[in-house]
C-alpha cells in the first residue's frame, strides 16, 4: 500500500507512545526486525501463507468482539482506483520494478490486482447470499481525496450509515512492504469482520503509520499480501491466475461469511482447483484497461 500523503492525520511520533514497544513508528523501524517477525500468540496460522506470502508481524494491538448482524451490507473498493499517477497509485510490485510490463499500461500493478480480486470477491459474496456491492470511482485520477467520488468519499458514507467498507489492497514489494493482514476501520469499537479477516490474513496495529486516511472514514484495508514472490507470480502466470484469485476470494468471502456470524459455505482451502473453474477465463479478462473521461 502506498497512501496518499494527506493520509498522514497524525504524526506517527504521537502514537508511539501508546502502542508499545512491537509497534514500530515507521516502515524504517519496522524493516529492522523483518528477518525476526514477532508473531503475537494469538495469530495461529504459520507467519508464511503458501500463496499470500509473509502475514504482518506487527502486534496487533485490538480485538473485534461487536457482533455484526448477518445482512449488513458490505462495499469492496479497489485500493488507489482514484490516484492513479500521482503519489499513492500503489506499488508498481516486484515484476514491473525488475523490467516486466505492466499488467496494463497507465495503471499501477497493485490497482490491477486490487479490481480482479474484487470483482471476485463481490461475485462470489453475491453467489453465496451476502449482501454485497463494489464502487468504481468515475475516473482514476482524483486529487482530492474528499472529492465525492473517491474511495474515500463513498466508503466513509458507506460506513457512517452502517454498512462494512472493505478495501482491497497489495502490500509493496521489498523492504518497503510489511505483508497480509487487515488495517481495521476506526470510526467505531472492532467488530466481528474485522476480527475474522484479521485471523483469515493477520492484523496490523490499530494506528499503523499514524491512523491511515482510509480506517480514519471506517474503511477497513485489507492487505491481501505483497506483490512480489510466490503470490506475484502465481497471479502473473496465465496458468495459475484463476485459481489463485479464486482462492484470494474465497478466503475473503469466507472470512465475511464468519464475521457476519452466517456458516461458510465452503471452507477456505489452500490453492486447490475449485469445480467447474478449470479452463474457465482467467478473472480480470474483461477488465476494461480504461474509463472514459480519463
Ligand atoms: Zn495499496
Amino acid at each position: 500500500m502506498a497512501p496518499r500523503p494527506s493520509a498522514w492525520l497524525v504524526g506517527p511520533a504521537l502514537l508511539i507512545a501508546s502502542f508499545g514497544p512491537l509497534t514500530a513508528p515507521a516502515r524504517g523501524a519496522e524493516t529492522a526486525v523483518m528477518g525476526r517477525p514477532i508473531q503475537a500468540p494469538s495469530l495461529g496460522p504459520a507467519s508464511v501463507d503458501p500463496i499470500t506470502g509473509p502475514r504482518s508481524h506487527l502486534n496487533r494491538d485490538w480485538i473485534g468482539l461487536r457482533p455484526v448482524e448477518a445482512d449488513t451490507p458490505i462495499l469492496v473498493l479497489a485500493g488507489h482506483a482514484d490516484s492513479q499517477g500521482i503519489a499513492g497509485s500503489g506499488t508498481s510490485g516486484a515484476a514491473v520494478a525488475a523490467g516486466a510490463r505492466p499488467m496494463v499500461p497507465g495503471i499501477s500493478d497493485e490497482l490491477y490486482w486490487n479490481m480482479v480480486v474484487a470483482e471476485a470477491v463481490v461475485t462470489l459474496g453475491r453467489q453465496r447470499g451476502l449482501r454485497i456491492s463494489t464502487f468504481r470511482p468515475p475516473f482514476r485520477t482524483i486529487s482530492d481525496g474528499d472529492h465525492p467520488s473517491t474511495n474515500w468519499s463513498v466508503g466513509r458514507q458507506h460506513a457512517a450509515s452502517g454498512g462494512y467498507a472493505l478495501e482491497i489492497h497489495f502490500d509493496a514489494w521489498g523492504p518497503d512492504g510489511v505483508g497480509s493482514g487487515l488495517i481495521p476501520p476506526l470510526h467505531r469499537p472492532f467488530g466481528r469482520l474485522d476480527e475474522s479477516l484479521a485471523e483469515a490474513f493477520g492484523g496490523f496495529p490499530m494506528a499503523f503509520r499514524g491512523g491511515l486516511g482510509g480506517p480514519r472514514r471506517g474503511i477497513a484495508l485489507l492487505e491481501v499480501g505483497k506483490l512480489e514472490g510466490t503470490l506475484e507470480g502465481l497471479l502473473r502466470n496465465p496458468a495459475t491466475r484463476s485459481d489463485t484469485v479464486m482462492t484470494i476470494a474465497n478466503r475473503i468471502v469466507t472470512a465475511l461469511e464468519i464475521g457476519l456470524g452466517r456458516s461458510p459455505t465452503t471452507t477456505a482451502q489452500p490453492l486447490s482447483p475449485q469445480p467447474g473453474e478449470v479452463g474457465s477465463a482467467p478473472p480480470g479478462k474483461g477488465l476494461r484497461a480504461s474509463s472514459g473521461g480519463e
